[in-house]
């Protein structure tokens, strides 16, 4: 007997026969004998309902007041409790004993930071009862509750998170992510229809291509995978829910954390894009010292989070200096950049592009193989296309390009490094 998380994403809970073909599923696994526990998201599109209801009434609420985000956060939870409270009704409707909480039933217990909480420690007690008396547990995904007692959301697609976290907790033998695709690729197959499924990847792939914006999983879910060693599985829910266990437990993708024991060797694993940033640029800025400090201070200090940043050789003892921001906190850096930085620095103007993409090749056979970068620089030369930023690590490379050349670049790069083809 294991004890298992499955973690179903929106569309796998996407319609009552979707949430049926769940609970065949996860029937299936109690009667193989094992514990089940059950991380279910929202119905798809369910979230954005919510929030969309929410900005019609108040139209910045995102940037709101902590008052305003305490109740995007108390709305954005109620999918999940729609979703827990029809799954259990649908694995009791099977025959079998479930009950479900809300993530502060449990509790899940998170810090205070409204829209992106993170999870300070899961009290496993209720649940590891429940177990012993032979229910199937479902935990809402993506919530949580503060030390005052409000409810919190982990940021958009946190469901992994909390499914990742409560494996962690109840040290679970595997924690299965059930989703829309059969694992996770080599890029996102929905932009490359020929990107190739990965068998496994590496624990710090999968951490550099989700911070990198594949969606697949939400990054901190990766953290906890690889802080806690979580035997984690990417996997498909539109299989047939009486596949075999053991074809089940063979497909998809595995993360794993020990390099050698990789079977895919490629240099580089997979790319990834994201398409949620915007850039800024002060333009004739002093070129002097501090004057780093003197433009991102302030930016940092409206708890704006900032990624990319080059500064310019100087001409004349000036300098521009430009970086990239989150597209959400676009118009609030250019007004903390015009209010503040701009007088205190003397610049002489900012420029702001909100329709650029980073695209990032990764790979840890970066380390030891030389010349990877260049044949990204080459590829994308030879599609005409701009780079207009560049920065690296050890195990990646991106860049900054103009948002409509997204989709081109991806598959170049995609063919450049032979992703379509099986490694030998
Ligand atoms: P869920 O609702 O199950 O959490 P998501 O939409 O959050 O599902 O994540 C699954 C989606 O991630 C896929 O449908 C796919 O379009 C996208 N995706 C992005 N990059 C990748 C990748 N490298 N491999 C697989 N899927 C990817
Ligand atoms: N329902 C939440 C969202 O749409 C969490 C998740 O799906 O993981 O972001
Ligand atoms: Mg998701």
């Amino acid at each position: 007997m294991a004890l298992i998380v499955h973690k179903y994403g929106g569309t796998s809970m996407g319609s009552t026969e979707r949430i049926r073909s769940v609970a065949q599923r996860v029937a299936k696994w109690v009667r193989a004998g094992h514990q089940l526990v059950v991380v279910p998201s929202a119905m798809s599109g369910e979230t954005n309902r919510l929030l969309g209801l929410a900005k019609e009434l108040m139209p910045d609420a995102a940037a709101g007041t902590p008052e305003a985000l305490r109740e995007l956060d108390a709305l954005a939870a109620t999918g999940e409790q729609v979703s827990v409270g029809l799954l259990a009704l649908a694995l009791q409707a099977q025959g079998l004993q479930a009950v479900s909480y809300g993530g502060w039933q449990v509790p899940i217990k998170t810090d205070s930071a409204y829209t992106k909480a993170r999870i300070e420690s899961i009290d496993d007690t209720r649940v590891r009862a429940d177990l012993a008396a032979g229910k199937v547990v479902i935990i809402t995904g993506f919530q949580g509750v503060d030390a005052h007692g409000h409810v919190t959301t982990l940021g958009r697609g946190g469901s992994d998170t909390s499914a990742v976290a409560v494996a962690a907790a109840l040290k679970a033998d595997e924690c299965l992510i059930y989703t829309d695709v059969d694992g996770v690729y080599t890029t996102d197959p929905r932009i490359v229809p020929e990107a190739r499924r990965l068998s496994s990847i590496s624990f710090e792939e999968m951490l550099e291509m989700a911070s990198m914006g594949s969606k697949v999983l939400q990054i901190r879910s990766v953290e906890f995978a690889g802080k806690y060693r979580v035997p984690t599985r990417v996997l498909s829910s539109f299989t047939p829910w009486d596949i075999a266990l053991e074809e089940e437990m063979r497909s998809g993708t595995l993360i794993t954390f020990e390099e050698d024991e990789k079977m895919e060797q490629a240099v580089v694993a997979g790319i990834a894009f994201n398409r949620d940033e915007a850039k800024i640029s002060v333009i004739g800025v002093p070129d002097k010292p501090g004057i780093a400090y003197m433009i991102l201070g302030p930016v940092a200090e409206a708890n704006i989070d900032i990624d990319v940043i080059i500064q310019n050789v100087s001409h004349d003892g000036r300098t521009d200096f430009s970086f990239t921001v989150h597209r959400n906190d676009y118009a609030r850096t250019m007004a903390v950049l015009q209010s503040v930085v701009m007088p205190a620095t003397g610049a002489a103007r900012l420029a702001g592009d909100a329709k650029i993409c980073k695209v990032s090749i990764v790979g840890i056979g970066m380390r030891s193989h030389v010349g990877v970068a260049s044949t990204m620089f080459r590829t994308l030369s030879e599609e005409g296309i701009n780079i207009q930023m560049i920065t690296t690590s050890e195990i990646k490379t991106s860049v900054v390009i103009d948002e409509k050349y997204m989709e081109l670049a991806v598959r170049a790069l995609h063919k450049a490094f032979d992703l379509e083809q099986p490694s030998a």
